[in-house]
């Protein structure tokens, strides 16, 4: 039995691609099953709802398993004991983490938007069929991780691969079910400050320093007005918890295409990263839409 995961704290791209490789693997004689590290996040909730589909099974032990990782090859983003597990294969589109193993492994590491977009032409190089329900839910994912394709990391082999997906999905108007997405996605009704803040969070190693970083892609930012005080008071509080030393807060702003970026800690090193001045540890920065690829690498380097 190999289980297939993606990273703690999983968006769609791990939830879905989890469902979508463990098909391929099954398909390919591979006994497998899909898991995940944490809960279901609102918008994966509502894809899986949508196109029937239940969630992987929640597991946090890996010792001596056979495992895929999909979506992540950071150890800060793994199982405890992931370094005792048998590591067959990783399918991401991250930069490459400091997860090592002792086996050759099956290595899918491109630079594209979506880990299934890398999971489609995994399809495709193996000659296996994807019906039609899960076509739609990979269609999801990759509209998700490109934002609609407004993020800077997509790619021409994310939109081929949505094309082709949404053709097996018999859903013509993509766009418009993206868009249902994100505002399922923005709906912060009832949720706390720390669930916000931890919804698709990623903790970071930079240099010995521990960073964690957080985003919301939202439709409208003005949602967050009311709430500011109570997301710094608690971005502090996540700080302590873990002995991070910074943690940061991405307000997205999809149809404005910008963040809001919210700083606790280490406030110099961000200024000096971004080339900008916080104003009481926060500030608006056009265009940045992407943690990944507008973010991380200018924090990393600042902390080098
Ligand atoms: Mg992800
Ligand atoms: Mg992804
Ligand atoms: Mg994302």
């Amino acid at each position: 039995m190999t289980y297939i995961f993606g990273h703690t704290t999983p968006d769609s791209d791990s939830i879905v691609g989890a469902i979508s490789l463990a098909y391929l693997q099954n398909q390919l004689g591979n006994e497998s099953v899909a898991s995940r590290q944490g809960d279901i996040n609102p918008e994966s909730r509502f894809i899986l709802e949508k196109f029937g589909f239940e969630a992987p099974i929640l597991k946090n032990e890996y010792s001596n398993e056979n495992v895929y990782l999909v979506d992540f090859s950071d150890l800060a983003q793994a199982p405890k004991d992931i370094l005792e597990a048998n590591i067959l294969g990783i399918i991401d589109h991250h930069k490459l983490g400091d997860i090592t193993t002792s086996s050759p492994l099956e290595c899918w590491i491109r630079p594209v938007g979506c880990s299934n977009t890398i999971i489609k032409e995994m399809f495709d190089y193996y000659g296996i069929e994807i019906p039609q329900d899960l076509a739609s839910i990979m269609m999801c994912a990759i509209l998700s991780d490109t934002v609609i394709f407004k993020s800077p990391t997509c790619t021409k082999a994310d939109t081929k691969a949505v094309k082709e997906l949404s053709k097996i999905a018999k859903i013509e108007d993509y766009k418009a079910l993206g868009m249902e997405m994100f505002t399922v996605k923005s709906d912060v009704k009832g949720a706390t400050p720390r669930e916000l803040i931890l919804r698709d969070f990623k903790d970071f190693n930079m240099s010995g320093k521990n960073v964690g970083i957080g985003q919301l892609e939202v439709v409208d930012l003005s949602l967050f007005d009311n709430m500011k005080d109570e997301l710094f008071d608690m971005m502090k509080t996540i700080k302590e918890e873990n002995n991070r030393d910074m943690v940061m807060l991405l307000l997205t702003d999809i149809i404005q295409e910008g963040s809001q970026i919210l700083v606790s800690g280490d406030n110099e090193v961000v200024e000096r990263a971004f080339d900008i001045k916080l104003d009481n540890n926060e500030i608006w920065i056009d265009g940045v839409m992407s943690r990944k690829k507008q973010i991380i690498p200018f924090l990393e380097s600042a902390y080098k």
